[in-house]
């Protein structure tokens, strides 16, 4: 589904944010990727979304070559692939039902579709009571279930997830987790950058660790850090 064939990214000419990263990511896996802060997590889902390209190495998604993919094609590659980020990213001026609808208008859906749909996915993050509320009125895990909802309305084939939980607390952040890991039961393969320590070990799913760059560890129900 995901593929990285000997990766690398510069910026500019001297800072390495991914050296040499070999990864492949089936239809339906659910993966960590772990990391110390700046050790490349963020740049690794960037190019996944085409953001930018890869200094060397090639990139696959759905067996497609991203840099073999026009610009103008570029909406429907990252139609496909759906996006949660650690600041939410809901749009303050509208309610959680119209932050999800908006998503599927500019991905061009009819309004009866999205009329259908947007309470749909809203019952299914648990928000069904929220709908007419705005960011400002919901708690920060609210905010999160209204951005997974969001990312999912398309129900797209991939789930790519920025430090997810980052400004959740515990708690929050194992409903969270759990809502991804049933977008994850249902098909969808999902993509989870996080330094969660806590919630990686209790998950028990592949981990992919990252250290300045360079995939270090990959295990199949991993843990945070090898045990000592
Ligand atoms: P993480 O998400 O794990 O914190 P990043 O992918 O953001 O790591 O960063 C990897 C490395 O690339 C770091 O050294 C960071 O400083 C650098 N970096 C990230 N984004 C940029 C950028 N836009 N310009 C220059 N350097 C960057």
């Amino acid at each position: 589904m995901i593929r990285f064939d000997n990766v690398t990214k510069l910026y500019g000419r001297d800072t390495v944010a991914l050296e040499q990263v070999n990864l492949e990511i089936e239809p339906g896996e659910f993966v960590f990727l772990v990391g110390a802060s700046g050790s490349g997590k963020s740049t690794l889902v960037r190019l996944i979304l085409k953001e930018m390209e890869p200094s060397r190495g090639a990139i696959y998604v759905k067996g497609v070559r991203l840099s073999s993919i026009p610009r103008r094609q570029i909406p429907r590659l990252r139609r496909d692939i759906g996006c949660v980020f650690q600041d939410f990213k809901l749009l303050p001026n509208k309610t959680a039902a119209e932050n999800v609808g908006y998503a599927m208008e500019v991905t061009g859906q009819k309004r009866r579709a999205i009329r259908t749909k947007v309470p749909q996915i809203l019952d299914l993050v648990g928000l069904s009571a929220k709908m007419g509320k705005f960011p400002r009125e919901l708690s920060g895990g609210e905010q999160q279930r209204v951005s997974v909802a969001r990312a999912f309305v398309s129900q797209p084939r991939i789930l790519l997830a920025d430090e997810p939980t980052g400004n959740l607390d515990p708690e929050t952040s194992v409903g969270i987790m759990n809502l991804l890991q049933r977008i994850n039961r249902i098909g969808t393969t999902v993509l989870v950058a996080t330094h969660d320590r806590e919630m990686v070990d209790v998950m028990r799913k592949r981990v992919v660790a990252l250290e300045q760059g360079r995939v270090v560890r990959d295990m199949v129900k991993g843990a945070y850090a090898d045990e000592v």
